[in-house]
């Protein structure tokens, strides 16, 4: 069974590949987006390039991009960024993949973009994760899900069909993470795996 991994950054695993800067267009699926981190005085330049490798066709989504309240670049340049991003998402139709680190709360401002908006990596309290479904946002859950307790008990009142499961930039097995989240969810693998192909059609081809 081929397992879905959301969010990777290994060549060749079966789901998004999120794309580097001044990396080369890979033949395979993946994901073109100016991480926080990655913002330098030529973002510009840098947001226009990720705008011309977004239109192909394997480019099946914007990000990782977002807000980072734990890194030293200006939030408002951060915010407007982000915004940048959405608008291009939202006019070449393509969902977008967050990463938020601390900042919540500006996030949830763009819950009505005509997009689907997937968080990544989702580590945080109940609360939140409410917050951001009941505004209609996805979640993806990557490594911290197979250990942290609060996260699980999160994961196993969590619609599934609003949720993803990732590596990140973990150095893991997914199988591990569908192994341990159907046992969460009460569920077979399979119908763990069906699922998340399912939801990854949805943000594809939604609307
Ligand atoms: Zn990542």
């Amino acid at each position: 069974m081929k397992f879905l991994d959301f969010h990777h950054h290994k060549r060749g695993a079966a789901g998004i590949y999120n794309l580097d800067l001044n990396e080369e267009t890979p033949s395979s699926r993946f994901s073109a987006g100016l991480h926080p981190k990655d913002i330098s005085p030529s973002w510009k330049s840098d947001f226009e390039k990720i705008k011309k490798i977004s239109l192909s066709e394997n480019c099946l989504a914007i990000g990782e991009c977002g807000i980072d309240g734990l890194i030293d670049i200006d939030e408002k340049l951060q915010n407007d960024i982000f915004q940048a991003h959405v608008s291009w998402a939202e006019e070449i139709r393509k969902p977008i993949i967050i990463h938020c680190v601390r900042r919540f709360s500006q996030i949830l401002h763009y819950k009505n973009a005509k997009i689907p908006l997937i968080i990544h990596g989702f580590n945080k309290k109940e609360t939140i994760a409410k917050e951001l479904l009941d505004a209609g946002f996805f979640l993806s859950f990557g490594k911290a899900a197979s250990d942290n307790l609060s996260l699980q008990k999160l994961i196993k009142d969590f619609p599934l069909q609003k949720m993803f499961l990732e590596t990140d930039n973990a150095d893991f097995d997914i199988a591990m993470l569908y192994e341990k989240v159907s046992a969460i969810k009460n569920i077979s693998e399979e119908e763990l795996s069906r699922q998340m192909w399912e939801n990854l059609e949805n943000v594809i081809y939604y609307g």
